[in-house]
């Protein structure tokens, strides 16, 4: 933790004053040096991607905002190449990989008191989310994930998709089960905590069913879902989860896979994509159109299932304690967020 003058908002900037920012697998990468990279002019990286923000002031303030705004700046901005998908606002999209990512790559995030934004890429929420707030980013990334699945198949074809399969109970997947309920589908999660957990009673009040993985192996699922999410970041799951569509089915990579595995199997993984029609599917990060979608998601999810938002954030930390904040949480863990206001 250091002191740093307060940051001054440039032309269409906003000055936040920030609530919380979350902790998410992407920040301890961050600290353990496998990832991330402060900005050209400084010789350290605020942390932050996960924000819940105020609107303190702004040069103007941008039109439709005002001071005390609750607001949640998206992470990504444009590759100055200005290539044709971030010049399209689809910087999620970036061509040249020059993109900039607040709190992960050449820009400080919003782990501090008072932090600037770009005042277009703010998103307002309202006054019932600010304590849940700092979950938008990452359902963010589900929300993407969803709905280029579906783009993607029903262009191909009449497809109504029923059941989906979710691997990984951690935030992202608790989200991606909460935003695939209220999208009307059946819903398994899958993950290795206890039928008794934290995160398998979170799973079950959406009506999603949760699994055991260690009482039910992968294999008997073959076949059964329109789509699936991989989130647990293994590879061998991310193998095994090939498996388990139904014909014209998506498989929705959202984790970073660091073990390395050697498929023997890779002829029959192909052929079962082909035959199948079935789509393999890469996102990252999310642009600002997700925030929105993603703002009003978490407005039914928080009318739908009282006090289910507000249990996935297991811990509030003081930022005095970030040492212990950053290193790896406790057994329930689901969402750690640093307090700041
Ligand atoms: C964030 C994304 C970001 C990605 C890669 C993730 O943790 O949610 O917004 O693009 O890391 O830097």
């Amino acid at each position: 933790m250091i002191d740093q003058e307060v940051p001054e908002p440039g032309r269409n900037e906003l000055l936040l004053r920030v609530l919380r920012v979350g902790i998410c697998g992407t920040d301890r990468d961050i600290v353990a040096g496998f990832y991330g990279e402060a900005p050209p002019s400084s010789s350290f990286l605020v942390l932050g991607h996960e924000s819940i923000c105020r609107v303190a002031s702004g040069s103007p303030i941008a039109p439709g905002l005002k001071k005390g705004d609750l607001v949640v700046p998206t992470v990504r901005r444009g590759c100055q190449d200005r290539c044709l998908n971030c010049r399209a606002g689809e910087s999620d999209m970036c061509l040249t990989g020059h993109y900039k990512e607040h709190g992960i790559k050449q820009l400080h995030g919003f782990a501090r008191e008072l932090a600037v934004s770009d005042a277009g890429f703010v998103v307002r929420l309202p006054e019932g989310l600010a304590e849940v707030g700092v979950l938008l980013e990452p359902l963010t990334v589900v929300e993407k994930g969803l709905l280029q699945a579906t783009r993607i198949q029903s262009s191909r074809m009449k497809w109504k998709p029923e059941s989906a399969l979710v691997l990984g109970a951690g935030p992202v997947g608790i989200l991606a089960t909460a935003l695939l309920r209220l999208s009307g589908l059946t819903v398994h999660t899958v993950a290795t905590r206890s039928s008794r957990s934290l995160k398998a009673r979170l799973v079950e009040r959406t009506g999603a069913t949760y699994i055991n993985a260690k009482e039910a192996p992968l294999e008997g699922m073959a076949g059964r879902y329109d789509m699936v999410f991989e989130l647990t970041g293994s590879a061998s799951v991310a193998l095994e989860a090939q498996n388990l569509t139904k014909v014209n089915g998506v498989v929705s990579y959202l984790g970073i896979y660091r073990d390395q595995i050697a498929s023997e199997d890779a002829g029959s993984v192909f052929t079962n994509l082909v035959l199948g029609n079935r789509v393999f599917l890469g996102s990252v990060n999310a642009n600002k159109s997700y925030f929105v979608k993603g703002a009003r998601d978490m407005s039914a999810m928080k009318t739908r299932w009282p006090g289910l938002l507000e249990s996935m954030v297991t811990r509030v930390w003081d930022p005095e304690r970030c040492a212990e904040a950053y290193s790896h949480g406790d057994e329930e863990e689901i969402k750690s967020v640093v307090r700041f206001a």
